[in-house]
């Protein structure tokens, strides 16, 4: 769980088959690494340490998630829409009997650990949010977290801002958690920034014409609406200056086929969390319908999301959307996330990746690489102890 083997010297290591990524299967290659970085891949020698029956993959990249909520009772709350959960989940934040900011972290991130992810990009809401042990211990999965901004009062934008001075980037909230200030100062400044955008029918409402379950609930909590009225999320994107690369637009499944290409064209990346559209039984997404490839994958938090498990998401993806094949899908939950982060050296194996990979135990190799996807896709088939490197 989490090991991380010695470095220096070269090591290889040879399991029955390793998927190198979505398109190449390798059988009886030695994967070679040193300094915590693939080397290349080589025939049979004696000086390999061998796994017999095992199959081996690269770690997935998760882009969406939240360290906070890990103990939400979120099985108890209502899904009849966003707005009626949003409510049960601020009335739960007030409760003291929930575990601290910086437990809920660390107990995601051993969750994440286990279920053998490699990376994941978090949205932290809550000051403390974060492990500091995890940070420092550099253990895995590698952890990029972003400051959460939620500020919809235009004359907080400046105080927002200052929280995250120094940081590597910055979340959004959504286009109603955010002034056009605030979210126009984001986007302008350099680096990535990551926020809810195009999730439900109830924002495209508030945005479009002001009313609806959000606007009555920001109204509750004495918040204001936005100041503005935009057709489409993506509308308010171009206003607030987000259409550019450097931003992840994360769920995208209330979007229409237009709207997600005119993201792409703009270098935006989607970031769907398959777990969460299917805990609010929200309707099937466009992505396909877009001609666009598999968007990134996340998990969100537990606050709506059975569990914190790349795999669980790659399989919930082809069954919420089979249009793209489990190759794609393992793609999208693998090179497709690094990509979106920009860590060219995560999500595969091939030379110069990072060496992070899971183990799997399998009594007979797969085929090829198409069939190594569909064989990941089974439910029953999970990574021996979790994601592991070396170091
Ligand atoms: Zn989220």
């Amino acid at each position: 769980m989490g090991r991380r083997v010695s470095g220096g010297a070269v090591r290889r290591l040879r399991p029955d088959a390793i998927l190198v990524d979505s398109q190449t299967l390798l059988s009886d290659r030695a994967l070679v690494v040193r300094d915590g970085r693939v080397l290349g891949h080589d025939g049979p020698s004696a000086e390999d340490e061998v796994h017999p029956g095992e199959f081996w993959s690269a770690a997935p990249v998760l882009v969406h998630a939240h360290l906070e909520s890990h103990d939400a009772p979120a099985a108890t709350w209502s899904r009849a829409g966003f707005a009626a959960w949003a409510a049960e989940l601020l009335a739960w934040r007030e409760r003291r009997d929930r575990l601290p900011p910086d437990q809920a972290a660390a107990a995601s991130l051993a969750e994440l650990r286990r279920a053998g992810c490699g990376f994941v990009l978090a949205h932290r809401a809550e000051a403390g949010a974060t492990s500091e042990a995890h940070r420092r211990a550099r253990e895995l999965p590698e952890l990029l977290d972003l400051p959460e901004l939620f500020a919809p009062e235009p004359e907080r934008a400046g105080e927002a801002l200052r929280t995250c001075a120094g940081a590597p980037g910055r979340a959004l909230h959504s286009p109603f958690g955010v002034s056009l200030e605030l979210a126009r100062a984001a986007f302008a400044a350099p680096g990535p920034v990551s926020i809810h955008l195009g999730e439900h029918a109830e924002e495209r409402r508030l945005l479009a014409a002001g009313d609806g379950p959000l606007a009555e609930l920001l109204r509750a909590r004495g918040r204001p609406l936005p100041a503005g009225r935009w057709p489409s999320p993506v509308d308010w994107l171009a206003d607030a200056g987000g259409l550019r690369p450097g931003v992840l637009a994360v769920h995208g499944a209330d979007l229409r086929p237009e709207e997600l290409r005119r993201l792409d064209r703009a270098g935006v990346r989607v970031v769907w969390c398959p777990g969460t559209h299917r805990f609010f039984r929200r309707p099937a997404p466009a992505f396909a319908a877009a001609g666009l490839p598999a968007p990134a994958l996340g998990c969100d938090s537990r606050a709506s999301n059975d569990a914190l498990d790349p795999l669980r998401e790659f399989r919930l993806a082809g069954r919420l959307l089979p249009d793209f094949p489990p190759a794609a899908w393992w793609r999208a939950a693998t090179e497709g996330g690094a990509e979106a982060v920009g860590r060219a050296d995560l999500g595969h194996l091939r030379p110069g990746a990072a060496a992070r990979w899971l183990r799997f135990r399998a009594p007979r190799s797969p085929a090829d690489a198409a069939a190594a996807c569909v064989w990941l896709a089974g439910e029953e088939v999970r990574p021996i102890g979790g994601v592991e490197a070396a170091a």
